[in-house]
């Protein structure tokens, strides 16, 4: 329906994405006999909304009664809900076997507790699914997480060329149609349809999974934090859009992952990873948007109020690893995590952008976005903007970080060795007068008030350089944006 096309101006791969696996699933249900009524976005009967399409069908068919699976949003939810006093009908709200944790288990597990760990429930979900854990109960290697052997960086001639490193999936009749529809009707939205290559069908994201689990799965691992210019996939898997659509079951994901690495085919660091995004990540950001929504919508704890800049959307910025992130924002609707996390993310938190204008961009921009993921992520991973429910302390971080896992301060107009001043990264300073904007709750934090030791030790010349110098810049982009 048109609502759910445009309440954010969705990136037009994923609009055709999320058309094209709904009309294929559509066909394969109507080829194995089952009587579908599907109205497609362009039929000039569709009333643009949920519930008006539902009216529709309830004149059409004249049902004793609905059932439709849990929607995955709270805006959605809430339409749902109000269904059976709208139609008189009794609504049965059937559970989403997308994921493998019930929101009823999430509240068991998280309430009463002071800090949602991520790595509590982790270990409750391995224990729970038993993937990589002994009959004894013991962990496979003896250790529950393996993440500090996953953060080696990456050089270009460790990426394989082959072809067939990558499936390229052909673009049938249905997809053809809906990437001229999208054509046609969102060509104001973000992106490029041009290299569109997501998995449509249950066939399709089988075969993604086989080419990541036989091809990428040994080194995802080891190099699961590195970025490189212009090598946008890496060892990632690809494959939240297919997990997101329901194209591919979680549980047999890691079981396969699980039996790669038994067969010693890849790795328990990059085995244990993948399966830790996957039960560990993925179950408890949507438990986390569960349990703290609607509130969760409008978190700022920080107070940033910085307006989102207009190179979010143009990718016109000196500072490389923006540019580049951006880049392939555009034209695949994707980035990897520390792209979305430790390059955008992490310029957001440190500049002060409005976590509302944030998570418009992040939901907009992304094949895999919908509000349960992105949400939590951005306010609560990237912004720190939920005051510290997700994150035991902000993924802030200077240029430093961003030099030691990519290739993109090499050749940046900025220098990341230079701390202040015109040439210097501006994440240097930026990180700095985060620190300071934010002391008086930072400080506070176990996790993070030894960086203020290191700024007491600091001149008093070289403080007043760093802020003058993340001032400066800010007003510029200010006066840029307004320009
Ligand atoms: P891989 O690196 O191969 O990881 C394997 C799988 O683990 C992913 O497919 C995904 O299903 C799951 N996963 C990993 N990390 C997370 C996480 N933090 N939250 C949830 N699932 C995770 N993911 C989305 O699916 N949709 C989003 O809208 C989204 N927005 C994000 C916004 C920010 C600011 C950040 C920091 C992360 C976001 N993520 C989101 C999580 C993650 O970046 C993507 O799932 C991942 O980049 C998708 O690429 P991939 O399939 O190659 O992942
Ligand atoms: Fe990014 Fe700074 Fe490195 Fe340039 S120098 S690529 S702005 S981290």
């Amino acid at each position: 329906v048109w609502d759910e096309a445009t309440y954010v101006k969705h990136h037009k791969q994923k609009i055709a994405l999320v058309l094209s696996a709904m009309r294929h699933f559509a066909a394969e249900l109507k080829k194995d006999g089952w009587t579908i009524d599907y109205v497609e976005l362009d039929d000039e009967h569709n009333s643009g909304s949920f519930s008006g399409e539902v009216s529709r069908a309830i004149e059409r068919h004249n049902p004793g009664k609905i059932d439709v699976v849990r929607p995955s949003e709270w805006r959605v939810d809430q339409i749902v809900q109000e269904w059976p006093e709208k139609f008189g009908l009794s609504v049965r709200i059937l559970t989403d076997d997308r994921y493998l944790c019930s929101l009823a288990d999430f509240r068991d597990w998280a309430d009463g507790r002071k800090q949602l760990t991520m790595e509590h429930f982790y270990r409750t979900m391995r224990k729970k699914t038993n993937l990589l854990v002994s009959d004894q109960g013991a962990p496979a290697g003896g250790q529950w997480n393996l993440d500090k052997f996953n953060r080696e960086p990456l050089s270009k001639s460790d990426i394989p060329s082959s072809r067939d490193f990558f499936p390229r999936f052909k673009i049938d009749k249905i997809t053809a149609e809906v990437i001229e529809l999208v054509k046609k009707k969102f060509s104001g939205h973000f992106g490029s349809i041009k290299n569109f290559n997501w998995p449509t069908t249950q066939a399709q994201a089988e075969a993604a999974a086989d080419t990541f689990l036989t091809k990428r799965l040994k080194n995802f691992g080891r190099y699961q934090d590195a970025m490189l210019f212009e090598q946008d996939q890496l060892f990632h898997s690809m494959l939240s859009t297919s997990l997101n659509l329901g194209l591919l079951n979680p549980l047999d994901l890691c079981l396969r992952a699980e039996a790669a690495y038994e067969r010693g085919e890849a790795p328990l660091n990059s085995v244990e990873g993948f399966i830790r995004q996957i039960i560990g990540w993925r179950e408890y950001i949507r438990g986390f948007y569960w349990y703290f929504m609607p509130t969760l919508a409008d978190k700022n704890e920080l107070n940033a109020n910085r307006r989102l800049p207009n190179f979010f959307w143009t990718g016109k910025t000196d500072m490389r690893c923006m540019a580049d992130s951006i880049r392939s924002t555009y034209e695949n609707a994707h980035a990897h995590h520390i792209q979305r996390l430790m390059v955008l993310g992490n310029f957001a938190l440190l500049a002060g952008i409005r976590p509302a204008e944030v998570q418009e961009w992040f939901l907009a921009v992304y094949a895999d976005a919908y509000e349960w993921v992105e949400m939590p992520n951005v306010v609560g991973m990237a912004l720190f903007a939920d005051g510290g429910k997700l994150a035991t302390k902000p993924y802030a971080a200077s240029g430093n970080y961003i030099n030691k896992m990519s290739d993109y301060c090499a050749s940046c107009s900025y220098s990341v060795s230079k701390k202040t001043g015109d040439q210097a990264c501006p994440f240097n300073y930026l990180y700095w007068n985060f620190m300071i904007r934010n002391r008086q709750r930072l400080e506070k934090n176990h996790r993070v008030n030894r960086n203020y030791w290191t700024w007491e030790r600091m001149s008093a010349e070289k403080k007043n350089d760093y802020i003058v110098s993340a001032h400066s810049f800010l007003k510029d982009l200010e006066a840029t944006e307004q320009s």
